[in-house]
């Protein structure tokens, strides 16, 4: 009898934000298989599966690892944080499907990709709607694609005019990556350009502040950060009860788009 797995997106924190789809799964789970700070993001073992801590293992034996169980018959969940779409574990699940098309290790086992809160959707709703118009995602991780890549992106997307929500950031080993992203960046936007710094949120110690793109600190940034640079179009005010927030027009004038290929022909 094969079994089913299920790749999830647990959402930024806890299980407020988790959909009910996930719920329902995690609960049916025989065993759960990821990175063990995300499966206690899944709370207490109330369910009574095997957990499968895969800290030590590669991401490709880890889907391995996965797909073999549910091919074992077991009902199979794995675990990632946000959106398992979005630089996460779905991904490296539907390639090990590519790679087994012809050879059918795995034929049978149904597989399914459920959705969750991405960080960037989490971190934008606590200050407002800066994503309100078009946004762009970059990795600043240049483990899996070389920094001149992350560089070009950031350079058409800031040229674009993005708003562009910025994960993985920095982390021990890449200390100077965020710096030279944020003078690229730089280029195309004003000093006072609003910044979303979001720090863990929806997990404890959740941090958010709001900051000028000039004064953006990168030592304040760690790998649980998620960065939101506004466009030239968003705003950031206080209101009559002094609460913060920051948005993007769901408009573009005309005139813009006129500027903007104007200053990009004289520099
Ligand atoms: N699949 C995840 C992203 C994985 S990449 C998602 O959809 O959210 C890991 C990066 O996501 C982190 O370096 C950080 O930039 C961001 N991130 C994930 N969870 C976060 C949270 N709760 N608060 C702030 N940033 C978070």
């Amino acid at each position: 009898m094969m079994g089913r797995l299920a790749v999830v997106g647990l959402g930024p924190g806890g299980d407020a934000t988790r959909t009910a789809e996930v719920v329902a799964r995690l609960a049916a789970a025989t065993d759960l298989v990821g990175y063990g700070p995300y499966l206690d993001q899944v709370g207490p073992a109330q369910y009574g599966q095997t957990r499968h801590d895969s800290a030590n293992r590669r991401e490709v034996d880890r889907a391995q690892f996965a797909l073999d169980l549910a091919a074992d018959g077991r009902d199979v969940v794995v675990v990632s944080s946000g959106d398992p779409g979005v630089f996460a574990m779905a991904t490296v699940i539907v390639e090990q499907l590519h790679h087994d098309a012809a050879g059918g290790r795995w034929k049978g086992v149904e597989v399914s990709v459920l959705p969750g809160v991405t960080a960037a959707s989490a971190a934008a709703a606590r200050v407002g709607a800066p994503l309100g118009h078009d946004f762009c995602v970059i990795s600043l991780s240049d483990v899996l694609k070389p920094w001149s890549v992350v560089e070009q992106r950031l350079d058409a997307a800031a040229g674009a005019d993005f708003v562009l929500a910025l994960y993985n950031p920095q982390s021990r080993h890449r200390r100077w990556q965020l710096a030279r992203a944020l003078e690229v960046v730089s280029r195309h936007r004003a000093p006072g350009t609003p910044v979303v710094l979001a720090r863990n949120v929806g997990r404890e110690g959740e941090q958010v502040e709001i900051v000028r793109l000039a004064e953006l600190d990168p030592d304040r940034v760690d790998m649980r950060t998620a960065l939101i640079i506004g466009s030239s179009r968003t705003t950031a005010f206080t209101d009559a009860a002094g609460q913060p927030w920051v948005f993007t027009p769901r408009d573009y004038p005309d005139e813009l788009s006129a500027e903007t290929s104007a200053s990009e022909s004289t520099s």
